[in-house]
């Protein structure tokens, strides 16, 4: 097939993809109790499964690579990847159980998750290899810490374009990928993390300010970062960024954050694709993620694109 240019761009993204069955109480329950809980929900999730939700939502072409089980989980766990019209045709059904994360949310908003990874325990090295032709072609590869490491690594090293790396969860990664990420995306305690493993296990630089992580990153050979910090937006640095520019987000009634950083790396990577430069891709990104802040859960939050952005 040959990509015209008045064709989205391809994003892929290699990652996790979750049924989160989700359940409001009073209180958590504290070790031996139960307690009541109300409204059970079951909703899609996962790291990956709603950054390639957010990146398609907004009208970039984008495939997932991921895996499913052979369970009822499976069917939410990919609804929403299924709605936004996200390319399945590289999903895996293997043996065993969806990944599910058990939520629930006390009255303070608080949330107290169990994630059990099932299936995308099995998104290594070797499931990775079976798509390095579409890794090999896609404009832009995003990678999160909800996978194998060994998959997150071989998914790097296969990309034949940009590689935007969340390291979200954190884990402890060939720092070759951290190296290899442009950008980079952390919030203000992966950011810590990452220096920590750039510098072989040594000093996170813990009393370092943001902006001076986002340098040590940079000074490090992660060739470009962008830091995200909640309300008050991003950092971001780069080749072809003078400095490290702060761009702001939307003052916005946050009502639920789950999700926001998942919505702004999916956006992120939609407008990289698409040729737009770092900063500007990171405006729109922090638009995406305030928008997400405002309605509840992760995917059901995310805008369409004829929704108005703040
Ligand atoms: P994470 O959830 O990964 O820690 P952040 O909390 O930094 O990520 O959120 C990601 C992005 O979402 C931010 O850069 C910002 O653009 C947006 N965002 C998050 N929380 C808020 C908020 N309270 N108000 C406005 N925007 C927000």
């Amino acid at each position: 097939m040959t990509t015209s240019p008045a064709e989205p761009a391809t994003v892929v993204v290699v990652g996790s993809t979750n049924a989160d069955l989700l359940a409001r109480t009073t209180v958590h329950p504290a070790p031996g109790e139960t307690v009541l809980g109300r409204d059970l929900q079951v909703l899609p999730g996962g790291k990956g499964a709603n950054q390639a939700v957010a990146a398609a939502l907004l009208g970039a072409r984008v495939a997932f690579v991921g895996a499913v089980g052979e369970d009822e989980f499976a069917q939410a766990a990919t609804s929403g990847l299924r709605d936004a019209g996200v390319d399945l045709s590289r999903l895996d059904v293997v043996p065993g159980g969806t990944g599910v994360a058990v939520v629930t949310v006390a009255a303070d908003g608080e949330n107290a998750i169990v994630v059990v990874p099932g299936a995308n325990a099995a998104v290594g090295a070797a499931q990775v290899r079976r798509h390095a032709d579409l890794l090999d072609t896609a404009a832009v590869v995003v990678l999160q810490g909800e996978i194998p490491r060994d998959g997150i690594e071989e998914a790097a090293r296969l990309a034949g374009g940009r590689v935007v790396v969340n390291l979200a969860p954190v884990i402890d990664v060939d720092p070759a990928v951290l190296r290899g990420a442009d950008p980079l995306v952390v919030n203000e305690h992966e950011a810590h993390a990452a220096l920590g493993l750039l510098e072989h296990g040594g000093p996170t630089g813990a009393e370092l300010s943001d902006e001076d992580v986002v340098a040590a990153l940079r000074r490090l050979g992660v060739p470009s970062v962008v830091l995200t910090r909640g309300a008050q937006g991003a950092l971001v640095a780069g080749h072809g960024v003078d400095g490290v520019v702060a761009v702001p987000s939307p003052r916005v009634a946050a009502v639920d954050t789950t999700g926001a950083g998942d919505a702004f790396v999916g956006a992120l990577a939609g407008e990289l694709a698409r040729g737009t430069g770092l900063v500007d891709a990171a405006r729109l990104a922090a638009r995406v993620g305030a928008f997400a802040v405002r309605g509840s859960g992760a995917q059901p939050s995310y805008p369409r694109g004829g929704d108005e952005l703040p």
